[in-house]
Formats: structure tokens, C-alpha cells, sequence
């Protein structure tokens, strides 16, 4: 080795690998930025008293900056994703207008003739350490705010901008936290991955990372301690590893497989129109894709002749924390339908709650929110807000392709009073002479224990049924799906998970209600065939799991799969299911189709 060359790499820094858990899979090799990581610690200064004056300037300065950066993003974000998406940033509009709070602080510089940077943050300091401390969600949310709108004020204080997504193209970001808000403009502003210190790889925000495709790692412990703004960053999606300055050799082994990893999706969502969506033997199964937010794979979704078997709607709220208008729900609701006519689309009114809590609604304090006030237990009680959704889910179901999803239904009153109220919006739609579909059809989620050992009395009343693994498995094993702790425990074969999911299935079959699998179930290679061999026919999973799903279906024979759920039905633990699925899996369809 040249002394030139050994120079060259003793220079290069260590590369480190810090663990977290997959939040979305895929690759993203990229240097990174640090997005709004809050308040740094800054200098007590004193200042003259002739100073004040352009001390509290320079703040008001800095206001009306960090003001106008938050409306560009927001008119960014208009432009790419809609104002429902744009909305988002209005809270922090709101923040930097309280006058109250600038006066405080003007006040204090001027009293205490202290720098206005220091001032600045100690005052934001304090009304953030008493949010922090409540447990109210709606108060939690609003920390959040006024940390990110603080570290732009910040950032101009200290004559050092605070990073934009916007202006990030090709970079990997790493923050605290990212809103769900935040996912969608990543997406949309060509960032290639992220990573966050916080948060668990079933939250809300790593499905939608994952319908978006976006290579994630959360819950990295020391992220932004270690990793220096700028340095070249590989988020590893498929092993829950974030490695900072890679190592040439790390380096290449990771771009060979990114290469084939992007060749592979792109190829496949574009040819998916070619695929059969049967078994080896013939049986028809149907293809459905779970979607958040309009984005570009839809075109190659409905071209593809795939319908959509969960849109979660509640994301609309999400990303504004706003309901949005009668009016725009039925525009975003029409132009979905049109998209994917003449398959299915099957919207779920917002299901609310649990770890997507509503500020304006969810003030008061659930112990235990997963089991508290969420779904349809949220629709029943506010029937403003579920009028209006289903007014304009009946105002687009003009292409007859919508289909209504009620969210954790547990009773069959429930879904009963549910019905009452959808008739009677279509009672006031007929007397506004307003078109709709007469037969939407009205299904539920089967995600409560006692929804699935009830099914069969519950398809009296039910038009079909979409078993949601992710709730069903934390309600029967009693596991929170968000806790890390104890996440080893969450197991989509437990044998007592698969007989609810059984029992659902059958309960269909015996009364000619279709029955969908939603949950990330649907997307694991290995439950494939078990489910297959239970009856299921319809699968609902994440748009990049869509081509690998066909391909493993028409690689399966129905009896196979039927022997095989057999033998699954004599064993007791989830370990030994595994193992079975697993050997059989790999020797009837191969090592190739295992990955998911
Ligand atoms: C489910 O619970 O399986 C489901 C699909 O719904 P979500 O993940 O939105 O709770
Ligand atoms: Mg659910």
C-alpha cells in the first residue's frame, strides 16, 4: 500500500453500526441531515441597555423568517399533496403569531438585559417541561409543535437555518421523531430513507413508511449523537441497522444489494398487469393493496388490476389533525374510486384512537387507550363527524366501487346502530336529490377476539368481513403491538391467533360473507399457504409486497396448502408452527420467496 493511500484510510473515521428496530424495509445509502433536532444549548450573554431594543428586533426578525420558511414548506406541500397534507403546518403558523408569548420574552430581555437566543429558549424551555409532564395527547402534540416551529426561530437566531426536507433531495434524514405529516413530504421531496431515535416498527407511522416504500430504522438509541450532519449514512431497512461512515467494502456489499433490490420493485409493480391472480391448480384469489394517501404507485396498482382492500382513511386526519370537509372528503374519496374502477376500494372510516389520537377529541386520559376510545366506539359517540364522512363516501360512491369498512367492531348492536346512521344519510342524500350507490356494501374489521368467535352471527349483519391481524393478535395475546419490550411475545402463529383467524374464515364460508385479510399477516410469505389452506381467497397487503404475494400464489395448490393447515391445526406452539411453515415454505416454493 502507497503511504498516500494509507493516509487516505487511516483518515477515514470508524464506521459504526447502531442498532433499532425495521420500521420499513429496503436500502438508502446517502449522506444525512439532521432534521429540526430541537434547541441546542446556547451562551448567556449580557447586553447593554442600548442594545434591547435590536436584541427584541433580531427576535421578531427571526419570527417573521422562520414564518415565512414554515408557509413555503407549506405551499411545497399544497402543491405535491394536497392542502388536507398542508394543513399540517398551520399549528405552527399559530405558534409563532401568539404575541402573548413574544411579549414575555421581550419583556425578559428587556428586564434582565440577557441575549435574545438565550431568553428565547429558556422561556420555550419552560412551557414545554410543563406540556411534557401532562398526559394529555392533545397538549403532548402540541409540545411537538412548538419544539419543531422553536428550532426554526432557533436556527435563524444563531444565523444557522434549521434543515428542510425541502431542500434535502437525496439526503437521509435523522430526527427525534417524524409526524406522519412529515413521511408524506419525505416521500414526495426524493428523501431516500430515514432514521429516528424514537418509536416502535408497528406504529402507525412505520406502515405508512412502509406503504410509501420509504427504507426506515426507528427506535435507534444515540442517533443523532453519533451521527455528524453530512456523514454518509446507510439505513438498513431489512436487518433494523443503521451504519455510519460505511466502510468501502460495507459500502459496496450494500449498493450491490440496493441495486437489486430497486431493479426488482420497479420491474415487478410495472408488470403486474401480467400476472394471474391464481393458484397452481386454477383457484382465483383476490389481489388488494392497504393504502394511506394517494401516491404514485397508484397507477401502477389499478393498472395492475389490483383493488384496494384497506384504505385508512384516518391518515387524512392524521397528517392535518383536522377533519377535513364534507367537500373534500368527497373529492380525495371520488378520485380514489375513479383510479382503481372498476376494482374495489374499500375505505375504513377513520379509525381513531389508541396510538392515533385525536387532540382536538382525545383530552381526557385513557389508561389503557388500545382498549379505550377508539373506532367505531368514536364514530357512535360523535355521529357529526361519522355523518359527514359517510355523506361523502355515499356522495363518491357514484362509480359503485366504494365499499364502507367499519373499524373494531365488537357487537352486533354496534354495527347495527352503525347501519342506522348510514341509512339515514342516505335517506337525507335522497331527499337532496344527490346520487349515490343504493348498495354500498357496509363490512367490518374483525379485529376483536370476540368479533371473530362471534363471526357467524355477526355476518347477519355485515356485507363482509376484513380479519386485521395487527389488533386481533395484541387483543388475544394480550401484547401491546407498540411495545418493544415485549415484542418477542407478539406472534401472528400463536395456535390461538390462528383459530381466531380460522374461525373468521369459516364463519364466511358457512354464510357466503366474503371474508379479506388485512393485518401485515397477509403479506408474510410463510402465512401464505396456511391461510390458502384455511379457505381465505382474498389477501390485502402493502403495495410492495403486492408482486411477491401473486408469485406466491401461483406456486401454491390449494390441497397442499390444505394438508399443510392440517397438520399446522395438531401442534401447540407458535416455535413449532414456525418451524413447519418455514421447512415447507422453503421446499414448495423456495428460499427465494421467503423474504416478508
Ligand atoms: C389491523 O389491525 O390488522 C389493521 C389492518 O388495522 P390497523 O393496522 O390500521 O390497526
Ligand atoms: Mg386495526
Amino acid at each position: 500500500m502507497t503511504s498516500a493511500a494509507a493516509r487516505t484510510k487511516s483518515s477515514h473515521p470508524r464506521e459504526i453500526r447502531l442498532r433499532g428496530a425495521i420500521a420499513s424495509p429496503g436500502i438508502a445509502i446517502a449522506r444525512c441531515f439532521k432534521h429540526d433536532v430541537g434547541i441546542r444549548i446556547v451562551e448567556k450573554r449580557k447586553i447593554s441597555a442600548d442594545a434591547v431594543e435590536g436584541e427584541i428586533q433580531r427576535l421578531r426578525d427571526a419570527m417573521l423568517s422562520a414564518r415565512e420558511e414554515i408557509r413555503q414548506i407549506q405551499f411545497e406541500a399544497d402543491r405535491v399533496v394536497g392542502d388536507a397534507m398542508a394543513k399540517i403546518f398551520e399549528a405552527q403558523l399559530m405558534i409563532l403569531d401568539d404575541e402573548t408569548f413574544i411579549n414575555s420574552v421581550a419583556v425578559e430581555i428587556a428586564r434582565q438585559k440577557l441575549n435574545a437566543e438565550f431568553v428565547y429558549q429558556r422561556q420555550i424551555q419552560r412551557n414545554l417541561k410543563s406540556l411534557r409532564k401532562s398526559n394529555d395527547s392533545y397538549l403532548k402534540e402540541m409540545a411537538n409543535d412548538i419544539n419543531a416551529t422553536a428550532a426554526k426561530v432557533f436556527g435563524f437566531l444563531v444565523g444557522r437555518h434549521s434543515n428542510k426536507l425541502v431542500n434535502n433531495k437525496n439526503k437521509i434524514a435523522l430526527a427525534e421523531e417524524f409526524s406522519p405529516g412529515e413521511i408524506v413530504l419525505i416521500n414526495k421531496y426524493g428523501i431516500p430513507g430515514y432514521a429516528t431515535q424514537v418509536g416502535g416498527s408497528t406504529s402507525h407511522m412505520a406502515l405508512i413508511a412502509k406503504s410509501l416504500s420509504i427504507p426506515a430504522v426507528v427506535g435507534v438509541s444515540g442517533l443523532l449523537e453519533r451521527c455528524p450532519d453530512g456523514a454518509t449514512v446507510i439505513v438498513d431497512g431489512n436487518r433494523g441497522e443503521v451504519i455510519v461512515h460505511p466502510s468501502e467494502e460495507t459500502l459496496s456489499e450494500y449498493k450491490a444489494e440496493r441495486r437489486k433490490r430497486r431493479s426488482y420493485l420497479s420491474k415487478e409493480l410495472q408488470g403486474l398487469g401480467k400476472l394471474e391472480h391464481t393458484t397452481k391448480d386454477g383457484t382465483e384469489v383476490e389481489i388488494l393493496a392497504n393504502l394511506e394517501i394517494p401516491t404514485d404507485v397508484d397507477q401502477s396498482l389499478a393498472s395492475g388490476n389490483i383493488g384496494v382492500g384497506l384504505y385508512r382513511t384516518e391518515f387524512f386526519y392524521l397528517a392535518s389533525m383536522k377533519f377535513p370537509s364534507e367537500a373534500d372528503q368527497t373529492r380525495i374519496y371520488s378520485e380514489i374510486a375513479r383510479t382503481f374502477f372498476p376494482n374495489p376500494v374499500t375505505m375504513r372510516t377513520f379509525d381513531l384512537g389508541s396510538d392515533k389520537t385525536t387532540g382536538e377529541y382525545h383530552q381526557i386520559d385513557e389508561d389503557n387507550p388500545a382498549m379505550g376510545w377508539r373506532g367505531i366506539r368514536f364514530h357512535l359517540d360523535l355521529p357529526r363527524v361519522f355523518r359527514t364522512q359517510i355523506k361523502a363516501l355515499l356522495r363518491a360512491s357514484e362509480f359503485r366501487n366504494i365499499r364502507i369498512m367499519l373499524p373494531m367492531v365488537s357487537s352486533p348492536s354496534e354495527l347495527a346502530k352503525a347501519r342506522r346512521i348510514i341509512n339515514s344519510v342516505k335517506r337525507e342524500l335522497k331527499a337532496e336529490k344527490i346520487k349515490y350507490d343504493p348498495d354500498i356494501e357496509v363490512g367490518i374489521m374483525v379485529e376483536v377476539p370476540a368479533t371473530a368467535i362471534m363471526a357467524e352471527s355477526l355476518a347477519r349483519h355485515a356485507d363482509f368481513f376484513s380479519v386485521g391481524t395487527n389488533d386481533l393478535i395484541q387483543y388475544a395475546l394480550a401484547v401491546d403491538r407498540g411495545n418493544k419490550k415485549v415484542a418477542k411475545l407478539y406472534r401472528e402463529y400463536h395456535p390461538g391467533v390462528l383459530r381466531l383467524v380460522d374461525m373468521t374464515i369459516k364463519a364466511g364460508i358457512k354464510t357466503g360473507t366474503p371474508v379479506s385479510l388485512c393485518g401485515e399477516m397477509a403479506g408474510k410469505s410463510l402465512s401464505v399457504p396456511l391461510l390458502l389452506g384455511m379457505g381465505l381467497r382474498s389477501f390485502s397487503v402493502t403495495p410492495p409486497r403486492v408482486p411477491s404475494l401473486i408469485k406466491i400464489i401461483n406456486r401454491l395448490d390449494i390441497s397442499a396448502c390444505e394438508e399443510l393447515t392440517a397438520r399446522v391445526s395438531e401442534l401447540a406452539t407458535a416455535e413449532k408452527i414456525e418451524a413447519l411453515l418455514l421447512d415447507w415454505f422453503t421446499r414448495n416454493v423456495g428460499e427465494k420467496y421467503l423474504e416478508g
